[in-house]
């Protein structure tokens, strides 16, 4: 958008009021003609329109690990020397935790086959 000098009709050329936006925050453009020196002073409140991003964040789900028919599973390591923490039974199958921690030693997870309650290694003493 331009303006024009209304003296000369020469082009006017935007000069920022820094002093006023120090003061006020507010952005004033004062608009100078080189050509013969006219000052304008035009309040352009809509110069700055500030621009709103609609920021979304997705919250990624938790990944559940299920443990529906675990103990159905003739790939999982199974024991019997163990004894449910719940039921007291003397099965069950096991794997490396996945949620254990990486400073601590190997962590199994046991899932009772009688009952599938599950239970860590490290919870037992
Ligand atoms: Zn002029
Ligand atoms: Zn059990």
């Amino acid at each position: 958008m331009f303006y024009f000098c209304s003296e000369c009709k020469n082009m006017l050329y935007p000069v920022e009021d820094h002093a006023l936006r120090r003061q006020t925050g507010q952005r004033k453009l004062t608009f100078v003609c080189r050509t013969c020196g006219n000052k304008e002073v035009m309040t352009q409140e809509t110069l700055a329109k500030p621009v709103y991003k609609n920021i979304v964040t997705h919250t990624e789900k938790e990944k559940m690990v299920t443990m529906m028919n675990v103990t159905m599973d003739p790939t999982l390591s199974r024991t019997y020397n163990v004894r449910c923490t719940k039921c007291d039974a003397h099965e069950a199958v096991y794997f490396q935790c996945p949620s254990g921690r990486s400073d601590s030693a190997l962590v199994l997870q046991y899932v009772c086959v009688a009952c599938e309650h599950t239970w860590l290694s490290s919870d037992q003493e």
